[in-house]
């Protein structure tokens, strides 16, 4: 038999721990990137505001070669200019979102706040021998190999980044060769983001929150509060932030590692996974929800869901969030014409009793497989939503790139 396989862009992310020298120079990098970010972020709006002109990505590179000519930020020329020019990308990126109606308006990076990254493209590292060594440094990063690289990979773009507990990551793009998973019986699962428990299948499994995590969340609110009784701007309050911040990073590490877990597992068991199109941002504002939802790391969940089913040979389905999924009958197809936030389990004209949660997972699925059954947007269900949107649609393939948090 023929395996299928295929090559993908995939991240590999490490620790390390750099030296004085070169966390000086990572230091002075970030700084030069949020000056560089911001000056042409302030520079696009302004021409949108006086002038409604469009600033490229090629202007505001030239812009910053003008800059660096200028007394005030000569310093710009101390570091690496590709990390500059890629948070230019970046910012073309953020625009694209914008008047895609994708995302918000760019803001500027702050200091305290913002992410510290750097991205290094081909010419600003040099790769040998599985040791790593970026512009403007001598020595190469002291990379903890956590895990191997494929064999023979060579990274294409290298990213540099600091936590706010203080450590250092260095994530590695390579080109990593995939073999398709093995064909299974199961033809599909449908997922619903539940209240009670965190997932629920349409095979009637529930999948809750892990036990750690409530300490994990008495310990976080204790260094809230000791960090709250500090006194501005004393040593003990930095060392109060620095423990937030510790607890913080460890919260989200194990999360990170459960829903690693979980979306590789669904994407092996089935050949089609089925999820709802849940906005985030919407659903964050109602505050019944909002610790559920944003506990489960639903965004990062469906972005697992979408590159690993895409490495794997996988279809992901999403159905849009007003698809009536609690409300249908999944055994007749009745619906009902309330279904309130408490209502955990109810009783069909037909006769069926059903859990609230598992009755949506299989609406959301045999939503789907119309989808697959029919070919892409076309489903004899078909709703529409008030956006007047299609109420299914099929995940397009391709977005392996670029992955932020592996
Ligand atoms: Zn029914």
């Amino acid at each position: 038999m023929w395996a299928v396989v295929r090559a993908v862009k995939r991240a590999f992310r490490y620790r390390f721990y750099p030296t004085d020298t070169q966390a000086a120079e990572l230091a002075r990098t970030f700084g030069c990137i949020r000056k560089v970010y911001n000056l042409a972020l302030a520079a696009r709006t302004e021409a949108w505001v006086s002038r409604q002109e469009r600033v490229t990505y090629t202007a505001t590179s030239a812009m910053l070669t003008r800059w660096k000519k200028t007394e005030d930020l000569a310093y710009l020329n101390e570091v690496s200019s590709v990390p500059l020019q890629q948070t230019l990308r970046h910012l073309q990126t953020a625009f694209t979102n914008f008047f895609a109606k994708r995302s918000r308006y760019p803001t500027f990076k702050s200091k305290k706040k913002s992410r510290r990254s750097a991205e290094y493209t081909h010419s600003a590292f040099r790769w040998r021998d599985g040791s790593l060594t970026l512009a403007k440094m001598t020595e190469p990063l002291a990379i903890v190999w956590s895990r191997p690289l494929p064999e023979g990979a060579s990274p294409s773009t290298v990213t540099v980044s600091q936590d706010p507990a203080g450590r250092w990551f260095v994530s590695l793009l390579c080109v990593d060769v995939i073999p398709d998973a093995p064909a299974t019986t199961a033809v599909g699962v449908g997922v619903d983001a539940g209240l009670d428990s965190l997932l629920t299948l349409s095979t009637g499994e529930k999948i809750t929150n892990p036990r750690y995590e409530r300490a994990d969340r008495a310990r976080l609110a204790r260094a809230q509060r000791d960090l709250a009784r500090k006194e501005k701007g004393s040593a003990n309050r930095a060392k109060a932030r620095l423990k937030v911040a510790r607890v913080y990073a460890r919260i989200a590490d194990r999360r990170r590692d459960h829903l690693h877990r979980l979306t590789t597992r669904l994407v092996r068991d089935s050949q089609t996974i089925v999820i709802e199109d849940l906005s985030v941002r919407n659903m964050i504002r109602n505050h019944t929800l909002a610790r559920a939802i944003s506990d489960a790391g639903w965004r990062q969940f469906r972005a697992m869901l979408e590159y690993k089913a895409n490495w794997y040979g996988r279809h992901l389905i999403t159905v849009d969030r007003w698809y009536p999924s609690s409300k249908l009958c999944s055994t007749c197809g009745a619906l009902a014409e309330t279904m309130p936030l408490d209502v955990r389990s109810w009783t069909c004209r037909c006769g069926v009793v059903h859990d609230r949660d598992v009755n949506a997972a299989r609406n959301l699925l045999a939503a789907g497989l119309a989808v697959t059954a029919c070919g892409a947007g076309v489903s004899p269900q078909r709703e529409t939503s008030r956006t007047g949107r299609p109420a299914v649609k099929q995940e397009t393939s391709g977005v392996t790139q670029g992955i932020p948090f592996l």
